[in-house]
C-alpha cells in the first residue's frame, strides 16, 4: 500500500519533517484539505485491519502525566509514534500533548520517514472524529459543540465541517481565553461560532458533541441529564486509565464504537464498565460488516483513544506528500559503510 522509496544502497538519508516543515506541508496543501486526504488513508486501513500487527500501546505513567510508544505493521511498512500526555502542562506553558513518529521498511529494517507529530496527531485525530462521525452521526447533523478549546480544538472542528457537513460549531472551555482563541482561530473558516458559557448551553441543539478536554482524573464533563436522545457524542480526551469525561449512566445509554477493544477498556470511557461490556468496532462499521447508527433516537458513541494504525495512515499520508512539496530535511541517521561489516573502520576513517 505504501509507496517505498528507492533500493537501501540509495537511502543514506532519511527525511526529516520537522514541525517547521510540517506547517509548510499543512498551509501548501491547507489544513482542511489535508484532515480530508488523510481521513481517506485513515479509513483505508481501518478496511484492511486485519493486515496490521496490533498492540494496545506501551504507556510508562507518572503522577504528572504519560508517556507512550504506539507501534503497528502492515507487514510491509512499520510504524511508531511517540506521544505523551500532560494535563498540568498547559499551565506550565507547555503542549499537553507532544510527538514524533517513524515509518520504516520490514524488508530491511530501514527508516524511510522521521516526522514531528504533535500537529499531526492534531490532523489525525480529528480526521479520525471525522470518519467516525460521518459512520455514526445522525444524517443531516449540521450543529456541533465542542467541550474543551485547547489544542485539538479547531482541527476537530474544521474536520466535522469538511467531511461531516457541520455548519455550526458552540464552544465551551471553562477557561474562557481558550474559547477566544478558538473563535478568533476559526473566524473565516465558514463556520458559524458561537461561544458560550456552559457545557449545557454549548449543547443545545447540538447533534454531534465533542468531548475534548485534559484533566489526569475520572472528570464528569458530560452528566447524563446533558444528553439528550439520538445525539452523536465524540469523546477524546478520555484516553488514559483514570481520565474519564462522560458519568457511566451516558455509557450505560449509548451504542459504544472503539477504535481496538483491549487497548480501549484500559484507557477509554468503557473503562468504567464491566470487561465484558458490548462494544462495537469501528473498522466493522466502516467496512459495513456491522450497522453503525440503526435509528434516530440512539445515541452512539465514540470512545476515542487514538490507535496507532491512525497515527500509521497519518505518516503513510505524510510520506506521500514529500515529493510534491519538498518540505523535508535529509537526516543523516543511518551508518552506511562502504563494507556493511566495517562500521569499526568507517568511524577510524572520519577521524581528521
Ligand atoms: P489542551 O490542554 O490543549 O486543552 C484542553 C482544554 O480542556 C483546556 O483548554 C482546558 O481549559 C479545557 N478543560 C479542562 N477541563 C474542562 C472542563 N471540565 N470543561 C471544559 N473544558 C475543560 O489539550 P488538547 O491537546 O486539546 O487535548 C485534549 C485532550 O485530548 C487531552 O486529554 C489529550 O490527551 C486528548 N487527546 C486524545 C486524542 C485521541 O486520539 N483520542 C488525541 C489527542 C489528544
Amino acid at each position: 500500500m505504501t509507496k517505498l522509496p528507492p533500493a537501501p544502497s540509495k537511502l543514506a538519508f532519511v527525511p526529516f519533517v520537522s514541525v517547521e516543515n510540517m506547517m509548510r506541508i499543512v498551509n501548501t496543501i491547507g489544513a482542511a484539505k489535508m484532515i480530508a486526504e488523510m481521513a481517506e488513508y485513515i479509513e483505508a486501513d481501518f478496511v484492511r485491519w486485519d493486515k496490521f500487527d496490533k498492540t494496545p500501546r506501551v504507556a510508562a505513567h507518572s503522577h504528572e502525566g504519560v508517556i507512550e510508544l504506539m507501534p503497528t505493521s502492515d507487514g510491509e511498512t512499520y510504524g511508531f509514534k511517540y506521544v505523551n500526555g500532560h494535563p498540568a502542562n498547559m499551565a506550565r506553558g507547555f503542549q499537553t500533548v507532544t510527538a514524533f513518529g517513524v515509518l520504516a521498511r520490514v524488508d530491511n529494517g530501514y527508516p524511510i520517514l522521521l516526522s514531528e507529530m504533535t500537529v499531526l496527531t492534531a490532523l489525525r485525530t480529528a480526521a479520525t472524529s471525522a470518519v467516525a462521525a460521518k459512520h455514526l452521526a445522525p444524517k443531516n447533523a449540521r450543529t456541533m459543540a465542542m467541550i474543551g478549546n485547547g489544542a485539538q480544538c479547531e482541527f476537530q472542528a474544521l474536520a466535522m465541517r469538511e467531511i461531516v457537513g457541520v455548519e455550526t460549531v458552540r464552544l465551551f472551555d471553562i477557561d474562557a481565553t481558550a474559547t477566544e482563541k478558538a473563535v478568533r482561530n476559526l473566524a473565516n473558516t465558514g463556520l458559524k461560532v458561537v461561544a458560550c458559557t456552559s457545557a449545557e448551553e454549548a449543547m443545545t441543539g447540538a447533534e454531534i458533541i465533542t468531548t475534548c478536554t485534559a484533566d489526569k482524573q475520572y472528570a464528569t464533563i458530560l452528566t447524563d441529564n446533558m444528553v439528550g436522545s439520538g445525539v452523536h457524542i465524540n469523546a477524546i480526551g478520555g484516553d488514559c486509565p483514570g481520565k474519564t469525561e462522560l458519568h457511566k449512566d451516558i455509557l450505560l445509554r449509548s451504542s459504544i464504537f472503539v477504535e481496538y477493544p483491549p487497548q480501549t477498556r484500559i484507557e477509554g470511557e468503557i473503562q468504567q464498565l464491566d470487561a465484558d461490556h458490548p462494544v462495537t468496532e469501528l473498522w466493522q462499521v466502516i467496512t459495513g460488516k456491522t450497522k453503525g447508527r440503526t435509528s434516530s433516537d440512539q445515541i452512539t458513541l465514540f470512545d476515542s483513544v487514538g490507535f496507532a494504525t491512525e497515527d500509521f495512515s497519518a505518516l503513510r499520508y505524510v510520506h506521500d506528500q514529500l515529493e510534491s512539496t519538498g518540505h523535508f530535511d535529509e537526516l543523516d541517521m543511518i551508518a552506511d559503510p562502504d563494507d556493511p561489516r566495517d562500521l569499526f573502520g568507517m568511524v577510524q576513517r572520519a577521524k581528521v
